[in-house]
């Protein structure tokens, strides 16, 4: 899962982007709103970490721009301790969650993945798809019961195919959204990846869920 963090303060961004890339989400930061906006615009994410006290153009201003193209990516923003007016703007503007600042990492990362999970229609941590389950706060996998043991970059891979499961994933929305576009990723790269992830969740099982879907890319569903 791709983050967009918008931020101008250094160390705050620097320490919500480290936090973010050990939990394994891909994670583009911008420094003023103005870059913002353009990234949100060109570089889809699955969710923007928006602080509203922002250089050039301010977090509400970015809000209202975006919504206003149709980008619907869910926002958190992070707002001053008690200013109650942009808590109700931004809210009013689009904003799905806020959260004030100063906050702890451990409550910004438990949004982030609420977030995810609502946009995924999934309610709970946990995603079942037949005997699949998937906990993504713990990131724990069982299938059939059983525990399998994913690498980072599998789970992440696993969990990306299961929010939008039903639906074609393409191999370039796999290389955005789960591997960081300075690694300069091959699409064929992503074949191997999603093999690996096939011989220890399908390798074995009765029904195979995910699916090569020719010329397309891939797809995780119950047939
Ligand atoms: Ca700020």
């Amino acid at each position: 899962m791709r983050i967009l963090v918008v931020e101008d303060e250094k160390d705050l961004a620097a320490i919500v982007k480290q936090g973010l890339e050990e939990e394994g989400y891909v994670v583009d930061v911008a420094r003023d709103g103005e870059e913002g906006l353009y990234m949100a615009e060109n570089f889809p994410a699955d969710a923007v970490i928006l602080d509203i006290m922002l250089p050039v153009m301010d977090g509400i201003a970015v809000l209202t721009r975006m919504r206003k193209k149709g980008i619907k990516t869910p926002v958190i923003l992070l707002t001053a301790r008690d200013a109650l007016a942009d808590k109700i703007k931004g809210l009013d503007t689009g904003a799905d969650d806020y959260l004030t600042k100063p906050f702890v990492f451990q409550e910004l990362l438990a949004r982030v993945r609420s977030l995810l999970r609502r946009k995924g229609e999934a309610k709970q941590a946990a995603i079942q798809i037949a005997d699949l389950e998937i906990n993504t706060a713990s990131h724990e996998v069982k299938r059939g019961g059983k525990a399998v043991a994913l690498s980072a970059r599998e789970y992440a891979l696993l969990e990306f195919l299961a929010y939008r499961k039903d639906n074609v994933v393409s191999r370039t929305e796999i290389v955005e959204h789960i591997y960081s576009e300075d690694k300069d990723m091959d699409s064929n790269v992503v074949d191997v990846y999603v093999n690996y992830l096939r011989n220890k969740i399908d390798k074995g099982a009765k029904t195979k869920l995910i699916h090569t879907v020719r010329g397309a890319g891939y797809m995780l569903k119950v047939e």
